[in-house]
């Protein structure tokens, strides 16, 4: 899932100072389940951010809305009435639903709640860790599953740095050794061999580096 998480309840009040009525935009998808923009935070941030106006002498109208998903165009109509009756948008998907809304209404403008972290996972309660980088040219199938690109602090396709101390990392040593992973987990579905491969230089050009990136499935247009 995308894992993002919120800004400051003063940050957000300084993003919207400028405005009258403001449309508190969650989204139900992964912001939900990384609980960063789901309809229970927007509750509880636009609670918390009327009061902080309020304070501030500066009271803003906020109004709520939760859709399915922001970064789908199927779902962004349903904003189209609550979005009439505000001065801007604060949405609470990630980078991509803020600016499919800021697409869909361009007369509006429309500010970002939350700061989009990275593809991960749900690794315990409330504990989310990245596994990919969306690099374009999956290369898992080398690794015995684990991303040396995302999970290695030197992005190295060709074994450890040889700094690593105790299986952790020397560049993170929070954070295990991508190649110890690696490593162990080769050995456990039986194909070490597979480290006596040499990887060929990977092809950046599918990954961001060379701009946004679009794709077109044409055998599933109609
Ligand atoms: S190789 Fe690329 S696509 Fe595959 S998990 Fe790593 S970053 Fe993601
Ligand atoms: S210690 Fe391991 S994970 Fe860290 S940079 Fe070196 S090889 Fe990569």
């Amino acid at each position: 899932m995308i894992v993002a998480s919120p800004k400051s309840v003063t940050e957000l009040k300084n993003i919207i100072a400028g405005h009258k009525k403001v449309l508190f935009a969650g989204c139900g998808t992964c912001v939900t389940v990384c609980l960063a923009g789901g309809e229970r935070e927007v509750s509880i941030t636009a609670y918390a951010v009327r009061m902080a106006c309020r304070l501030d002498k500066n009271p803003i109208e906020i109004s709520q809305v939760t859709i399915e998903r922001q970064c789908d165009n199927e779902f962004l109509k349903e904003l189209a009435e609550p979005a009439s009756q505000v001065d801007a948008i604060l949405s609470f998907g990630c980078g991509a639903g803020v600016q499919a809304i800021a697409e869909r209404f361009p007369n509006l403008p429309v500010y970002s709640a939350l700061n989009t972290q990275f593809l991960g996972v749900l690794e315990g309660q409330a504990t989310w860790t990245e596994k990919c980088i969306g690099c374009g040219d999956c290369v898992l199938a080398h690794f015995g599953g684990i991303c040396p690109v995302t999970r290695c602090a030197k992005r190295l396709l060709n074994g450890p740095c040889g700094g690593s101390l105790k299986d952790r990392c020397e560049v993170a040593p929070d954070k295990p050794c991508a190649w110890q992973l690696i490593y162990e987990r080769l050995k456990g579905i039986g194909q070490l061999d597979r480290l006596e491969e040499v990887v060929p230089p990977k092809d950046w050009s599918t990954a961001w580096y060379s701009g946004a990136r679009k794709i077109v499935r044409k055998e599933h247009q109609v």
